[in-house]
């Protein structure tokens, strides 16, 4: 068992990284990668805060099932992690509308970040994770990899990319649970890692251990302009290669019209 870290060790560790007070920070993590540290998943949430101060913004994806009416105050995440399960369920922390797509946000631009938006895409240009980009925000990948950021598919929007997928989501109609199709640009998204070498050579990424995990820092607006000129040279640079047996990549290549 590795020794816990402490929220000191934690907090100089995300500063180093490039974590600064006053940012917007869109988190997408893995707590059992980082683990274990002092307090835990909470401990984690407190040394993000407390790195990005009372100026700054914290963001993280708080994704449900679909398969009920969504309540932002009740609805508990599906496959986030237990860190933005304990995060949207915090004092001050606010939870946008999306009946599938929810995202939570604590601190200044929480509001903004979380106001409603489309039901389709859910990850589209407006979208709490397009408002970290108007935001000069940054993306931290802490213990996952790029195939778990969601503003990959921002880019995917601005560039328009041809493929979109329909899945059913349980939307709230005046008091009636109704079914409904919600068209995004899904994929099994391991594609995305093709970022890590487009974005090594161009020295925008920032990494080094914190607490036990691998992280990866880099502006959204850095992420997501590499990944529009790679999605205008080949539009379905982030599908699996056809043949390869990844039936989600084949849905989406069949998709194209
Ligand atoms: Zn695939």
């Amino acid at each position: 068992m590795n020794a816990a870290v402490s929220n000191a060790r934690l907090e100089a560790d995300l500063a180093s990284l490039g974590v600064h007070p006053g940012g917007v920070l869109l988190v997408h993590t893995s707590f059992r990668r980082v683990m274990p540290v002092e307090g835990g998943p909470l401990g984690l949430i407190a040394a993000l805060g407390n790195v990005l101060g009372s100026e700054g913004t914290l963001v993280m994806p708080t994704m449900t099932d679909g398969e009920s009416v969504f309540d932002p105050r009740t609805t508990p995440t599906c496959e986030m992690g237990i860190t933005a399960e304990l995060f949207w369920r915090q004092h001050r922390v606010v939870r946008s509308t999306h009946p599938g797509g929810s995202f939570a946000a604590r601190g200044p631009l929480a509001e903004t970040i979380c106001a409603p938006h489309p039901l389709s895409p859910p990850h589209g240009r407006d979208s709490p994770p397009g408002r970290v980009l108007d935001a000069d925000g940054q993306v931290l990948l802490l213990g996952v990899g790029y195939s778990e950021c969601t503003m990959l598919h921002v880019a995917e929007d601005i560039a328009g990319v041809p493929y979109s997928i329909e899945h059913p989501c349980v939307v709230d109609n005046d008091g009636v649970a109704t079914r409904v199709m919600v068209a995004e640009t899904d994929h099994c998204c391991r594609g995305f890692g093709r970022m890590e070498g487009w974005l090594g050579a161009r020295g925008m990424v920032r990494r080094r251990r914190v607490g036990h995990a691998s992280a990866i820092l880099v502006s959204a607006r850095d992420l997501v302009a590499v990944a529009v000129q790679q999605l205008r040279e080949d539009p379905l640079c982030f599908l699996c290669p056809p043949g390869t047996g990844c039936s989600e990549c084949e849905k989406a290549r069949a998709s194209v019209r």
